[in-house]
């Protein structure tokens, strides 16, 4: 038992060393197999013990071997949280006796965590990863949904976003939120359903003008600079897709 939830957290740290490789390459449009990892400054080739989750980051001391250039702590920590969520679901999965949902988590947090990411140091989210986790929504609701009710979230999601998008650019001339956002909200619909995708929306609003406002009142940012909007929408689904119990005690509904 110890050594089965071992091999998950493993199993997820070396899903992370991956999320890491689509987090680096997929805003820069680089292929994601093929060529192998270099090092951002001196172009070494990462060899395979120098790309053992974590592990190499400790015996590297977070410095590449032949240049000595700081590595990201965001690899190893990506890296350690991807595996931490895995262990996570593995006793999820003994609960609920399904070895589809435990993929069907997974998948969709590692793609929650690359948004996540993308969104907060390139302020894009890849069309790829909404099309990904669009897909995987609809076969989720394929087996477990009713179809029309993914349907009517999908067009909630991607109508209300897109349409206060367009009015305010017709009335501010500025660009509200991105298409990346309307595209994730579309997806995110039909999951969530209906009164879910509002509820998600309505939050995730609420929580990115409240950090906003946060940050230009605690001169972090200032007040022109755009915030990337895509990390409270994950955020927010993070909480509803995993933890929808806690949701709806918080929200209440
Ligand atoms: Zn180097």
């Amino acid at each position: 038992m110890n050594l089965l939830a071992f091999f998950f957290f493993i199993f997820g740290a070396i899903i992370g060393s991956f999320l890491n490789v689509v987090i680096y390459r997929m805003p820069r449009l680089m292929p994601l197999g093929l060529p192998r990892s270099r090092c951002t400054n001196c172009n070494k080739i990462v060899y395979w013990y120098e790309n053992v989750p974590m592990i190499s980051y400790l015996f590297l001391r977070g410095k590449c071997s032949n240049c000595k250039t700081g590595i990201s702590i965001q690899y190893p920590l990506v890296e350690f949280v991807t595996g931490l969520f895995s262990l996570f679901l593995f006793f999820d999965w003994l609960e609920h006796q399904s070895f589809l949902i435990f993929i069907f988590k997974l998948a969709v947090f590692s793609i929650f965590l690359c948004i996540f990411m993308i969104d907060i140091k390139h302020k894009i989210i890849p069309d790829g990863l909404n099309i990904y986790l669009g897909l995987l929504f609809f076969i989720y609701s394929f087996l477990y949904l009713n179809w029309v009710d993914s349907l009517i979230g999908a067009g909630i999601g991607f109508g209300i976003t897109f349409g206060v998008t367009w009015i305010f650019y017709k009335l501010k001339g500025q660009i509200g939120l991105g298409g990346g956002d309307i595209k994730l909200f579309t997806a995110l619909g039909i999951f969530l359903g209906p009164l879910g995708i509002v509820y998600n929306i309505t939050v995730s609003c609420a929580v990115g003008a409240i950090i906003g406002v946060a940050l230009i009142a605690l001169k972090i940012i200032k007040s022109n600079q755009h915030i990337p909007f895509g990390p409270f929408i994950i955020l927010t689904s993070f909480v509803q897709v995993f933890f929808p119990q806690v949701f709806k005690l918080i929200f209440s509904y």
